[in-house]
């Protein structure tokens, strides 16, 4: 018994001090397939390229992960990492926010290409979706985005 506490404890404290950011569970996914077209339709309304390829990435367990800013449902790391909350895995605004900070390679939301040019943002987006008039705008969560 004694035994498996202490590494219980010893690999929590490894937790702890894991350098950099790494919301606890997050794994190395290969992306879907629709994650490429993701990506061209956001090289298109930016004019940026970038490769799909280079990114690497990362699935957290869940409806949102900690982030410097609160609570995050996706995050982007300068070194190509995206990180996305699993219940956003497949919210194509989530996804494609966090490609077009990597295409930018920088944080923070200008507007072009966030919002005017490619509608990546909670508000843009769900306005974007009413004037097709399929569906009614949908309330703005207040889930952050890194
Ligand atoms: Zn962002």
């Amino acid at each position: 018994m004694r035994d498996r506490l202490h590494l219980r404890l010893v690999a929590f404290a490894t937790l702890l001090t894991a350098c950099g950011f790494d919301p606890a569970g997050s794994e190395v996914v290969e992306p879907p397939s629709v994650y490429r077209e993701w990506w061209a339709k956001t090289e298109a309304c930016s004019g940026l390229t970038g490769d799909f390829d280079r990114v690497e990435w990362m699935i957290v367990p869940g409806e949102s992960f900690a982030c410097s800013s609160g609570e995050c449902v996706g995050h982007w790391d300068p070194g190509h990492r995206i990180y996305v909350a699993s219940d956003w895995a497949h919210h194509e605004m989530v996804v494609r926010h966090e490609m077009l900070h990597d295409l930018m390679r920088r944080r923070g939301h200008p507007s072009p290409p966030f919002g005017s040019g490619c509608p990546l943002t909670w508000e843009s987006w769900a306005a974007s979706q009413a004037t097709t008039g399929m569906t009614p705008a949908t309330p703005v969560p207040s889930r952050l985005l890194d």
